[in-house]
């Protein structure tokens, strides 16, 4: 797992033309032995492609060049962790639901996928969630110290 600040989080992924299943796979192994990760980036195990895999339930899938086409105007208040960034939890303002682009074509995504795919798309933009906290009370959990990179926003 790459973990912040690791400058490999802030490059923006590249789309890509065909599908390395054996990249999905390892993806899908990480993830699952994280045990409480629902998704996980390419760019967070090392390959800088626009590709990110989520488990949640019953529910799995590889996400492919997604980019997020309209937004809802509603708001709702996410509490997130990071898998890269171990021990940090906080508030994000996300969209209810969004409407992405993908390789296979448009679709409308809400619920806590909204979530999970807005959190995701933003690590393939090279956006971590902590970016979008605006105040420090919005950290509801903090192990250890904050980044000296997140504390000098908040002085
Ligand atoms: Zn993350």
């Amino acid at each position: 797992m790459i973990i912040y600040p690791n400058p490999i989080l802030r490059k923006k992924c590249k789309p890509i033309k065909y599908l390395d299943t054996e990249i999905i796979d390892k993806m899908f192994q990480i993830l699952s032995k994280t045990g409480n990760g629902v998704a996980l980036s390419a760019n967070q195990i090392g390959y800088p492609i626009a590709v990110f895999v989520y488990s949640l339930g019953t529910n799995r899938g590889v996400v492919i060049n997604p980019r997020i086409i309209s937004k809802s105007k509603e708001i709702i208040i996410s509490e997130e962790a990071c898998l890269s960034i171990p021990g940090i939890i906080g508030k994000v303002e996300r969209s209810k639901s969004i409407i992405i682009k993908t390789i296979n074509g448009i679709e409308t995504i809400g619920g806590s996928f909204a979530i999970i795919f807005q959190h995701e798309i933003d690590h393939l933009n090279g956006i971590l969630f902590i970016d979008r906290i605006k105040n420090l009370e919005d950290f509801t959990h903090i192990k250890g110290v904050l980044p000296d990179e997140v504390a000098e926003r908040f002085i």
